[in-house]
């Protein structure tokens, strides 16, 4: 098992004296030495306001971020670079759509999200619900975690995640929208791919996707960039988000017109630093390749779940199988509460998160209000599994002495 680890600086760190052992990528992933030379390169030789200056240095600087526009076109399969949109996260290109298609949902429509969301796909489908005085439907999920889908007929809009942020598990989107669109050719399909990206290829024609939306910083990219990747013809079928520079065709005191998508979305300056960064972490992934990530992060994850299955007491929340999932385990621990494991954990170096992970209807669903989540990225290695595991332990151990 190769070491990813020597190309990530934040490893030679040490939290109180132990090893940084990270375990919470799903959050966001640690940064290469070469995702952070390129941002740090980019203001010492490139720094200038870009799709404005027509001087030397804006040119080069607008021609970086077009680069990666096209970059990012191939890494999903778009069509056009015209239909990558620059956002800063996940959440802000999800609010984008929702709130820009409101003139489109009229009261006789059905938006669906499901029980899985993370709240980014969640809440602003249930706003644009509430604003247009349509039906906001929630899919629920069975006892084995399969999504339990309905007849599609009369749903405007389907905002599905590929992954769960919770449970880890893989969900079938192709066959849910090869259903869908069966059943009604005009609906509206958004795609959640951040817990995705980093993960596994995503072809956006295969998946056959009207959105998809993502996060930068989640694919060991710079914190301030997103995208929103829309079909050309959905993309001209939304309003403007935000408006200001650079998104106007042109303005008088009677009358705005606008240009045509990605600068109709992408009012103000942009975080031109960032969006090189996720150019250079695509090139990053693509270099080991997703055939190695998939098989490194799977052996892992294998090896996390039979470790876990020997700690008496531990429930594995979601499947114990390594089939059609991600290295996201979340799961409790009878009778300790999951802030006080990952509190003791993280004085030993190892970061993990506790509490709802952004997805209470989830947890309500599956009878808990909270959990411990541990998340793996290509650096993880088997040590981290085994101080993680020992920790568990460690914490299982203070908190019976305590009872
Ligand atoms: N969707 C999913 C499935 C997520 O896991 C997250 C982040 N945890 C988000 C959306 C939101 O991402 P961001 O905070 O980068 O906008």
């Amino acid at each position: 098992m190769k070491n990813y680890k020597n190309d990530f600086p934040i490893f030679s760190l040490k939290v109180n004296g132990q090893p940084l052992t990270y375990l919470d990528s799903a959050a966001t992933s640690q940064k290469p030495q070469i995702v952070i030379e390129t941002i740090n390169d980019f203001y010492e030789k490139s720094n200038a306001n870009v799709k404005r200056g027509i001087y030397p240095l804006s040119e080069k600087a607008s021609g970086m971020v077009d680069g990666v526009r096209e970059k990012v076109r191939k890494f999903i399969n778009a069509r056009s670079k015209d239909e990558i949109v620059f956002t800063r996260n996940t959440t802000e290109s999800l609010n984008l759509i929702s709130y820009s298609m409101s003139h489109n949902i009229s009261r006789s429509d059905i938006v669906t999200t499901t029980v899985l969301e993370h709240h980014s796909n969640f809440v602003p489908w249930q706003m644009l619900s509430s604003r247009t005085d349509s039906l906001f439907e929630v899919l629920n999920i069975s006892d084995d975690f399969e999504m339990l889908l309905p007849d599609f007929k009369k749903t405007r809009v389907l905002a599905i995640t590929l992954v769960s942020n919770v449970l880890g598990t893989i969900v079938d989107a192709t066959k849910i929208i090869k259903k869908a669109r069966k059943e009604n050719p005009d609906i509206i399909v958004v795609v959640d791919g951040a817990q995705a990206m980093l993960h596994f290829p995503i072809d956006v024609q295969k998946l056959d996707c009207d959105f998809l939306a993502f996060s930068g910083h989640k694919m060991y990219a710079g914190m301030g960039v997103g995208v929103l990747y829309g079909k050309k013809e959905r993309l001209r079928d939304l309003d403007p988000f935000l408006f200001g520079g650079q998104m106007i065709s042109e303005v008088s005191v009677e009358k705005t017109t606008f240009r045509d998508s990605p600068d109709k979305f992408e009012a103000g300056t942009m975080n031109a630093a960032d969006i090189v960064s996720l150019g250079k972490a695509i090139e990053y992934i693509e270099k080991i390749g997703f055939k190695k990530i998939q098989k490194h992060e799977e052996d892992l994850t294998e090896y996390a779940l039979k470790k876990l299955s020997t700690i008496d007491g531990l429930e594995i929340i979601g499947p114990s199988t390594t089939e059609k999932r991600i290295g996201v385990v979340s799961f409790g621990v009878g009778g300790i509460h999951p802030h006080d494991i990952a509190q003791i954990l993280g004085d030993r170096g190892i970061c993990v998160r506790a509490g709802h992970h952004c997805a209470m209807p989830l947890h309500k669903r599956l009878g808990i209000n909270s959990s411990v989540r541990m998340s793996l990225a290509v650096y993880n290695d088997k040590d981290d599994i085994d101080r993680f595991i020992t920790g568990v332990r460690y914490a299982q151990k203070v908190f019976t002495k305590d009872e």
